[in-house]
């Protein structure tokens, strides 16, 4: 009787939790990856980067899996149909995978569960992609964290080598099931047209993780990991990186703490998806302005580092983290437009997209989030720049037309009218806070 492995967000075959207990029950285990109509059907661009990443990811992931003598079983559909047929076909005794924190995730595994259970048929899932995930860490009452220091200190202090040790898959490759290689449907089968960007390598430099700490905030520098992409889609281990935090930069470790704070405060809050953290400021009266809106999102406020930071957004689906600060605190506080605006964009568009940590980072830039940046901060884009990218270095890759005069647009709003503007708004919605 086969086992099913279902892979989602954790494509790849070493050190995988889920993958690892599968094997272990020494039956044949036949691996399984579904492209989710209900998320593809959702998706605004027939060109959308992450689509061809994860199919990209998939190919490799079927190679590798073939050179050991085995197949992945690709399928387009809805998971809820497809794994129960899948069971069918297989005649599986249960299904593996690995846990998903986001509301939509878990809904959807409790229907596959459900589905399972008519048939008999276990759905056995396990923790992979954190390394403390949902009530691991919580503070001496028991209660989840809200503040993201406490969280981290809690958070180093239950470490040990035991959350670290690789689950070791390969030991167990010989109960993959053995077969022929299955055949996989292209891009355009799924009304997908093929988006390839130049990634970053699944890996990080020791020499960059060093020097991590003093670089991280230079945009011009290529001086951050750029594994947010892998860490997604589970193309590298969480534990692999955090021994390689533990050995070379505490700063880098904070990030991805950072990740695993959103995740449990996505866990804990699921209300952040469309409300506030804060329930005060779901009170702000914002402006929405669609055609200021507009000109945010094709980069063209006439503020250098905000324009620069949306163009490389557009044109890579990527943007440093320093300059997703300033542009999500300009369309927010600048132009008094809903945060939901900005996080729904950088949704579509990122390649790294991740609901926990864009939905954390947006209710940061807009103060209404958990540890957010106090309201009455607001960062100022000309001294940003002074500080963060003096010689413009990084502003001229992406708007190459800032020196030729004439061609550059004039800044929309200006800065002391804008930052009067938001502080009466907040103040108006937090009266009594
Ligand atoms: P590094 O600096 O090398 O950091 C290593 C890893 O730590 C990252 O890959 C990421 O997994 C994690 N990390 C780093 N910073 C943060 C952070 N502030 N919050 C949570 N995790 C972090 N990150 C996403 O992965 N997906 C998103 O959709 C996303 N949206 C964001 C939206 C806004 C408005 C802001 C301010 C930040 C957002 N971030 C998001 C966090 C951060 O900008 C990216 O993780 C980072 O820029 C990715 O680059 P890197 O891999 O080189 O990061």
């Amino acid at each position: 009787m086969p086992t099913i492995f279902w892979f989602r967000r954790d494509l790849r075959l070493t050190d995988n939790a889920g993958l690892y207990y599968a094997l272990r029950e020494k039956r044949p285990v036949i691996s399984v990856f579904i492209f989710d109509t209900t998320i593809l059907d959702a998706l605004t661009d027939r060109d959308d980067r992450r689509v061809s990443f994860i199919y990209q990811a998939i190919e490799q992931l079927k190679h590798d899996l073939e050179q050991l003598g085995s197949s992945l079983d690709v399928r387009y559909g809805n998971p809820v149909e497809l794994l129960p047929k899948l069971v069918t076909q297989y005649q599986a005794k249960a299904v593996f995978a690995n846990h998903d924190y986001e509301p939509a995730a878990i809904s959807r595994d409790g229907q596959v569960a459900d589905a399972l259970q008519t048939q008999n048929v276990a759905f056995r899932t396990y923790k992979d992609q954190v390394i403390f995930e949902k009530s691991e860490v919580l503070t001496a009452a028991q209660t989840p964290y809200s503040v993201f220091t406490p969280y981290s200190r809690a958070w180093k202090h239950k470490l040990s080598d035991f959350y670290l040790k690789p689950y070791p898959t390969e030991r167990y490759f010989g109960h993959l099931l053995r077969c022929a290689p299955l055949p996989l449907l292209r891009l355009e089968e799924m009304n997908f047209k093929p988006n390839f960007t130049d990634l970053p390598p699944a890996q990080v430099s020791e020499d960059l993780l060093k020097n991590y700490a003093e670089k991280r905030d230079f945009p011009a520098q290529e001086a951050t990991s750029r594994l947010s992409v892998h860490l997604r889609f589970g193309t590298v281990s969480i534990r692999e990186m955090v021994d390689k935090a533990l050995q070379t930069s505490e700063i880098w470790l904070n990030e991805l703490i950072w990740r695993e704070f959103y995740m449990m405060i996505l866990f804990h809050y699921p209300h952040v998806v469309g409300k506030a953290f804060r329930p005060a400021y779901d009170r702000i009266v914002w402006r929405n302005n669609e055609a200021e809106f507009a000109r945010w999102r094709a980069g063209q406020t006439g503020y250098p580092i905000v324009d620069a930071g949306m163009r490389q957004l557009n044109e890579t689906g990527f943007m440093h983290n320093r300059v997703r600060m300033i542009t999500a605190s300009f369309l927010v506080k600048h132009l008094l437009i809903d945060w939901r605006w900005g996080e729904a964009y950088f949704a579509q568009k990122l390649i790294d997209f991740e609901l926990a940590s864009n939905n954390g980072g947006w209710q940061w830039a807009a103060s209404s989030g958990c540890d957010a940046v106090p309201y009455f901060r607001i960062f100022n884009p000309a001294l940003q720049t002074q500080k963060f990218d003096p010689q413009g270095v990084y502003i001229r890759r992406w708007v190459s037309e800032i020196d030729k005069i004439g061609q550059y647009p004039r800044p929309m709003v200006v800065h002391e009218q804008a930052r009067a503007r938001v502080l009466a708004a907040y103040k108006t919605a937090l009266k009594g806070e």
